[in-house]
């Protein structure tokens, strides 16, 4: 491409693939490479920021990236036009990437030349000024790239639901979480014999805040990390592309979101070292003749080596039911229907969680109570907590809302 063919590209405007009007070709093509790659932007004066004296300072940055809170600039003079206009240009280029640096404002720079790999120089820049690899998605203008939502989920997720919550409003997000496999092997001597302490599983990492949320054991010893089953399950299911729209008709969702991973693959596997190591033990005994001696041995985290680490896209449905003035919440990994979250494990009266049982709402104050604290008037068959019925007879008792309570 000779230079004086891109400044004449240049001039021309032309639309993205997503319908707004770019002041160049390049332009289109960062644009049309976000909107295939689940890359939320906004382009020029749609760019929302708060810091907006430095915005009308500098003028419009091309592009902004909100779940990344990146700014991206093509600086597509930067090699076109006659030596002056080029000296001109770099100049005014220097004076605003120093106006980004100064506010603290990150920047990902792109030049005509990195065209050619968009993808590669994209990613390599990004990583450079965010300190961590692009993680692109889950969720685009028309398509969800993620594990899918279960056919069956609203029916798991509303059941033994009091029947009077049944107005409620369902929220998808879809969170990351890293799925590590590990393979963990130790050895000692114990009394002129080799002891192994071997371990084989897939720990789960939510890959916001680096938190353990699940394991599962394949073979030999458990690590002490509690096992809830809650997410081990979605490995074998694989990530899958979605329209928005095929999503929407599922269930009304008030909304659907998504969030990025704020930790790296390499975070992922150093948690991962971590966590097993200190949280797998094995204690060996021997029978002596008139004592036992025992041994515990303990891995290092250079025993635990990592397999694989696959990232995916998980979607959570909150269910959100309204009574009186309470707000009652359901969280369920929809892939698998598992309940993550549950306010209806709760019971009012004793303040504490029933899990198995169903629960009853109170009519008269809205709280929930197990069976043993909540029950139904014989008469209108009205929901009420022990404070809020009345009970008569002894062996045989029966229970009746106030109104109906036999005088
Ligand atoms: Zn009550
Ligand atoms: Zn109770
Ligand atoms: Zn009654």
């Amino acid at each position: 491409m000779d230079s004086s063919f891109r400044r004449n590209q240049y001039g021309v405007k032309t639309k993205t693939l997503r319908g707004e009007t770019v002041k160049s070709q390049g332009e289109k093509q960062i644009a049309d490479y976000f909107l295939e790659n689940r890359i939320k932007y906004t382009y020029e004066d749609q760019a929302k920021t708060e810091v907006s004296a430095f915005r009308s300072e500098i003028s419009h940055p091309d592009f902004y990236l909100p779940d990344y809170q990146v700014y991206v600039e093509f600086w597509g003079l930067i090699d076109v036009g006659e030596s002056k206009d080029r000296e001109r240009y770099r100049k005014n280029m220097d004076w605003k990437k120093e106006q980004y640096a100064n506010n603290g404002i990150k920047l990902i720079s792109l030049y005509p030349w990195n065209l050619n790999d968009l993808d590669g120089s994209f990613k390599a820049e990004f990583e450079k000024v965010l300190g961590r690899e692009l993680v692109t998605g889950p969720v685009g203008e028309k398509s969800v790239y993620a594990l899918p939502i279960s056919k069956d989920f609203e029916k798991w997720l509303l059941n033994d639901i009091p029947s009077k919550l049944m107005s409620r409003t369902l929220q998808l997000v879809y969170l990351p979480y890293f799925f590590v496999e590990y393979d963990c092997f130790a050895q000692t001597r114990f009394f002129y014999e080799t002891v192994n302490l071997e371990s084989h599983g897939m720990l789960v990492i939510e890959g916001q805040n680096g938190a353990v949320a699940d394991i599962a054991l394949h073979s030999g010893v458990s690590p002490q990390i509690q096992q809830t089953g809650c997410f081990s399950g979605c490995a074998v299911i694989q990530q899958r592309e979605l329209e928005r729209s095929k999503i929407a008709q599922m269930a009304s969702f008030s909304k659907i979101e998504a969030f990025p991973t704020k930790i790296s693959r390499s975070d992922a596997e150093r948690i991962a070292r971590v966590e097993i190591a200190k949280h797998l033990q094995q204690t060996f005994r021997k029978q002596l003749k008139n004592r036992v001696e025992t041994k515990t041995l303990r891995p290092y985290e250079n025993n635990v080596r990592i397999i694989s680490v696959d990232l995916m896209h998980v979607p959570l449905v909150t269910g959100v039911f309204q009574y009186k003035n309470r707000v009652y919440q359901r969280m369920m990994q929809s892939t698998t229907c598992r309940i993550v979250g549950d306010d209806f494990a709760y019971c009012n009266v004793t303040e504490r969680n029933h899990p198995t049982e169903s629960v009853i709402l109170c009519e008269e104050c809205g709280g929930l109570a197990c069976k043993d604290h909540g029950k139904q008037c014989v008469d209108c068959e009205k929901n009420l907590c022990v404070e809020h019925i009345r009970s008569k007879g002894l062996v045989l008792k029966k229970y009746y809302c106030p109104r109906h309570y036999p005088k």
